[in-house]
């Protein structure tokens, strides 16, 4: 029978009335690069502290290779973990940073150099051995936190935001150094960010949570295109989400006009929530619309425009790369691909309205937290 790496069965986790976790099936298998992904406080952290040992589920059952991990503690269990603050040794060389682990473990003079020789090229500080941690810029400094991890050669690596001090520039290169380095290592990665970007970049699987439960777990492209809810669809990417009703298959209706659409399986007559993501909305003029609205924001973006348009009272977002002027107005198409049918959920009608658009730019920009 084939055994997940790891496998998590009915697993919960309540600290005194707070649910971190509620019910968590979930299971990783060998080499995947596994991301957890949501807001502040959705219990990704407590997920891998659960995997680590260093918290224990109050209910059900967490398997690694098909045992039950309760009574392993968590220097035996095969994983090692990346923090946000790396905690390198300040008084100690590179090198020493690196081969603490090692000479821990008694591990002969000759092995420690070929290993730390070896981490350090594939984190692409080949030569800096001798050099002092504190005169390392705060990405070298992540990646010597990074070499320390995986010298050790984990079977899995569990990496808790480890890229959110760094700025933008530095985060996307050290994503892909990160992405090369997991396909070279053959080492499974669980990886928790809140930033969406990152995960659609770089996981195999994506597992969306929100207050301790999951959302949704799928490929990047599946989560992107096929959000199961308005909270996958809001958090993953911008979308407008529409209240809809679904007339009978491949036929929707909204904001007061029937569309043609490729989803099926609704009951006739039934609510639904209605995608459509900005990139997917043609720019007609007026008399050629299924809708027309009042632009009423334009933002250059560099490659595009996003435009704020209102559309009988919604504010719909849409990314285009034609001019438009703020109070033109304009009709707008929608071919059936770009039309995606969600279930109503508890997070019907939460989201996906961009009335209130100009206060989440100030959070766009933020290069990330610091707590
Ligand atoms: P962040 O991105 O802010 O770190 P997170 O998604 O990692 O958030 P967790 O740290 O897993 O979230 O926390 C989930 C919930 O459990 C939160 O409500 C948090 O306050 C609570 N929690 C976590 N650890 C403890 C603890 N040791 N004692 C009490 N409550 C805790």
């Amino acid at each position: 029978m084939h055994n997940h790496l790891i496998e998590f069965k009915n697993v919960s986790k309540t600290f005194d009335t707070t649910e971190a976790l509620s019910n968590i099936n979930l299971y990783v298998d060998e080499n995947e690069f596994l991301t957890l992904l949501g807001p502040s406080g959705c219990g990704k952290s407590t997920l891998l502290r659960l995997i680590a040992g260093f918290e224990s589920p109050t209910d059900g059952q967490l398997l690694f290779e098909g045992q039950d991990l309760s009574s392993i503690p968590p220097h035996k269990r095969k994983v090692n973990t990346v923090f946000q603050k790396y905690a390198l040794f300040p008084h100690l060389n590179v090198y020493d940073n690196i081969a603490f682990g090692m000479k821990i473990q008694k591990k002969s003079k000759k092995e420690i150099e070929y290993e730390v020789g070896r981490v350090l090229e594939l984190v692409n500080l080949k030569g800096f051995d001798r050099r002092s941690v504190d005169s390392l810029s705060g990405g070298q400094q992540q990646r010597i936190a990074i070499a320390r991890a995986i010298v050790n050669k984990p079977h899995v690596l569990l990496l808790d935001e480890p890229l959110a001090a760094l700025d933008l520039k530095l985060r996307k290169d050290m994503q892909i150094e990160l992405k090369n380095m997991q396909k070279e290592l053959g080492v499974t990665f669980i990886y928790v960010t809140h930033d969406q970007e990152e995960a659609l970049s770089m996981s195999d699987t994506i597992v969306v949570l929100n207050e301790g439960k999951i959302q949704q777990i799928g490929a990047p492209c599946d989560i992107y295109n096929e959000p199961r809810n308005a909270f996958v669809a809001d958090f993953i990417g911008e979308s407008n989400i529409i209240d809809g009703v679904m007339l009978e298959n491949y036929k929707a209706s909204f904001s007061g006009h029937t569309f043609q659409c490729l989803d099926k399986g609704f009951a006739e007559g039934e609510p639904v929530d209605v995608v459509v993501r900005p990139e997917d909305v043609d720019i007609v003029p007026e008399g050629e619309g299924m809708l027309c609205g009042n632009v009423t924001q334009v933002t250059f973006m560099g490659v595009h425009n996003e435009i704020i348009v209102d559309i009988g009272g919604f504010k719909w977002m849409i990314q285009t790369t034609d001019s438009v002027n703020v109070g033109e107005r304009i009709g707008i198409s929608l071919d059936p691909d770009a039309i995606h049918i969600m279930k109503k959920s508890e997070y019907s009608g939460m989201f996906g309205d961009y009335s209130s658009y100009s206060n989440e730019l100030d959070e766009l920009s933020d290069p990330g937290r610091d707590e």
